[in-house]
């Protein structure tokens, strides 16, 4: 028996390049089976409109594309995991995305079950350059795939849409090189340990959401 398959709660890693539907599938499978949902980026998003130090720093480093250090995002990463809801399953999206943070997870609570979306380049970039998010609910758009029904506007608080800065082409290129040079290495981390799923993220939604759905099942997961 796998020993990282006995502990049944669900304690998933969603992984993908930016623009392969990692968010919008993490928000789905959080949802449909009860799990604290611990986005990294939102994190350190939400600092950054909160105008903390914290924000501050992130700022910096996150509109130019690059990661926050380690040490923060391990820190951050520990206090969520250790926090009573996380004590029945977890899904964590957007990290690990270095070895480093795989090995501190794998110290606090190790994962069963990790997800990865695989998309090509050019429907990536098209899909960034296309995202666009309310300044104020968050929502997201994608001006050709899920239009607002009235331009430039949030159909849920009717707010203005935007781009996110690292969503732009200088950001996404260093987003996309730290992924392949960091990130991808994980994939055979967790394989070796049989806890890899792979789906392609090019398919819509929902199908890709079934799949996820019927291996999250078959694993005694949900
Ligand atoms: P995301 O929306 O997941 O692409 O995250 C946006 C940005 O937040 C990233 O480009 C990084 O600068 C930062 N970030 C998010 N997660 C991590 C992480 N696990 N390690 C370091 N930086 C991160």
């Amino acid at each position: 028996m796998n020993p990282e398959k006995i502990n049944k709660y669900p304690r998933i890693v969603i992984m993908g390049p930016q623009g392969s539907g990692k968010g919008t599938q993490a928000e789905l499978i959080a949802k449909k089976i009860g799990v604290p949902k611990i986005t990294t980026g939102e994190i350190y998003r939400e600092n950054i409109r909160r105008k903390t130090k914290l924000g501050a720093m992130a700022a910096r480093i996150i509109n130019k594309g690059n990661l926050m250090p380690n040490e923060i995002t391990n820190g951050i990463m520990a206090r969520e995991l250790k926090k009573p809801n996380a004590k029945k399953g977890y899904l964590v999206d957007g990290y690990p995305r270095n070895i480093e943070q795989a090995e501190c997870l794998e110290k606090i609570a190790m994962p069963n079950f990790v997800i990865f979306l695989g998309a090509r380049m050019p429907i990536i970039i098209q899909r960034i350059s296309e995202r666009r998010e309310c300044g104020n609910c968050k929502a997201i758009y994608h001006l050709i795939n899920r239009p607002p029904k009235k331009s430039g506007i949030c159909d849920k608080c009717g707010n203005i849409l935007v781009q996110r800065e690292d969503d732009k082409p200088a950001a996404i290129k260093r987003r996309l090189q730290i992924f392949r040079t960091q990130t991808k290495p994980l994939i055979a981390r967790y394989k070796n340990r049989e806890i890899f799923y792979s789906y392609d993220g090019e398919k819509p939604i929902s199908v890709v959401q079934k799949q996820i759905f019927r291996d999250l099942k078959k694993e005694g997961l949900i």
